[in-house]
């Protein structure tokens, strides 16, 4: 999100880019392209889901991406051998350009480009041409620079069938990657040009922060920061591993996530000591496993607002006055969060998202003598099977709390009446539930879980430096 002194809007168009694919009617099933998702997604993650078998595999088709930079354009050449397949597809990226092909014919009728292989060997290049300068509009940022290049690792599907059996393969996941520099290769993003990465493992997480070479960037600090408040957000959803580009100018203020990738790139000129912390904010995004109905959308980015003020209060970031004045500053106390059409500005769930949010955090800790906090329904949140609803979350406040606080959220969430002013802080702003959420989290046996993997974190992540062979 941009955030600061430049603002934007959030990205309201993401549910409805969600593209459908048109199948070839052969194919079972092929997942929608993740079209490049702002940390405002609600968007449930397709990238988890590929594998549409039928019954025993079939013989996986080799497969390899190759990376190189012409001018501002990253060109991507992938190569499918097809193992003797009966039939093989690929789905490419709307949003990359295909600028030549070998050994497959195009489908017309399909929303997602499709091709069909005609011969063993089948080669597609796509090229994406990135801007010099920071966009001003909704979209994933990419950057071209002299030094580097932050572009987009494009969405491709590769579906094949072998005696009946239907399978599918993402190349930039499951295939082999080279490139002809040195780039660092995410889920989402591809820095290509010289780098450095930093890495940290905490709490049954790796961290791994990507700059620029001669980016200047203080990574222990973050990386300190990452450690500290991965153990702190007891919320479930501990991935084991988040990936943040930082990034120099002319990167613009602010930073963006991909949730469910747990992907995020950051300025890296971002402050550390500010309420308005960019970097705990991109990092929070990482914890939201949640999905939400329209209602609840507000949610997003105000957990990830308010939760990057708060957890800088609680690292000693920022003071208790820098933190309430933030958290409970005032502006559209009209706005019913739960209905777009009362906002004046899409601005409205980092203000009066956030005022509402440290107040009920406040009420559950009051309400639980200490003992809950906003966490526990955060967690319930990320556990909950399907969207959250406006119901479903006042019944997870009810049992954080112990006691029923929908009415006093029905007037911030769905009034719209003037009643969602700045919360008075009357009293010390503490932090007792942390303890106790993380032993309960812990005591549930998941924390343990997620450290006995921590070594095996980064290992099957197609990340890190490659070179041309
Ligand atoms: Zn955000």
């Amino acid at each position: 999100m941009i955030r600061g002194r430049t603002e934007t809007v959030l990205l309201v168009w993401l549910v409805a880019t969600v593209v459908t694919v048109a199948l070839t009617p052969a194919v079972a099933a092929a997942t929608a392209p993740d079209t490049p998702v702002l940390d405002t997604s609600t968007t449930p993650s397709t990238t988890a889901s590929l594998s549409s078998s039928l019954g025993s595999p079939a013989e996986t088709p080799q497969t390899a991406v190759h990376v190189a930079r012409e001018g501002d354009t990253l060109r991507y050449t992938v190569t499918v051998e097809t193992a003797g397949a009966d039939a093989l597809w690929l789905y490419v990226d709307p949003d990359v350009t295909v600028v030549e092909t070998d050994g497959v014919q195009a489908l017309d009728g399909h929303r997602v480009p499709t091709y069909r292989a005609t011969g063993e060997t089948t080669r597609i290049v796509v090229e994406r041409e990135l801007p010099r300068a920071p966009r001003t509009t909704t979209g994933a940022e990419y950057l071209a620079t002299d030094d580097w290049a932050l572009g987009p690792v494009p969405y491709l599907r590769v579906t094949w069938q072998t005696d009946g059996h239907t399978e599918t393969t993402a190349p930039f996941e499951d295939g082999r990657i080279t490139t002809e520099d040195p780039a660092a290769v995410g889920e989402k993003f591809l820095l290509y040009g010289d780098h450095e990465i930093y890495s940290r493992t905490a709490n049954g997480q790796t961290f791994h922060l990507v700059a620029p070479a001669g980016t200047g960037l203080d990574a222990p600090a973050v990386l300190d920061t990452y450690a500290s408040v991965s153990a702190r957000l007891a919320v479930g959803d501990r991935d084991t591993a988040v990936r943040v580009f930082a990034l120099p100018p002319p990167a613009r203020g602010g930073g963006e996530a991909f949730i469910r990738s747990d992907e995020a790139w950051v300025n890296a000129g971002s402050p550390m000591d500010s309420a308005n912390n960019v970097w705990i904010h991109e990092y929070v995004h990482t914890r939201q496993e949640f999905r939400l109905t329209g209602e609840m959308a507000w949610f997003t980015e105000a957990s990830a607002e308010y939760y990057a003020a708060r957890l800088a209060y609680e690292e000693g970031h920022i003071s208790q006055a820098e933190y309430e004045a933030y958290v409970s500053r005032p502006g559209f106390e009209g706005a019913a969060l739960g209905d777009r059409d009362t906002w004046a500005s899409q601005r409205v769930p980092y203000v009066a998202g956030v005022r509402t949010l440290a107040e009920l955090d406040e009420r559950i800790r009051d309400s639980s003598g200490g003992e809950r906090s906003l966490d526990d329904v955060f967690r319930m949140m990320n556990e909950h099977e399907g969207e959250v609803s406006y119901e479903e979350f006042t019944t997870f406040v009810a049992r954080a709390a112990g006691e029923d606080h929908s009415a006093w959220l029905d007037e911030r969430v769905q009034a719209g009446d003037g009643s969602n002013t700045p919360f008075p802080f009357d009293g010390p702003v503490d932090s007792p539930a942390r303890a106790l959420s993380d032993a309960i989290y812990a005591g549930r046996g998941v924390l343990p879980g997620v450290l006995a993997l921590a070594g095996l974190a980064a290992g099957p992540l197609l990340f890190g430096y490659r070179r041309r062979e």
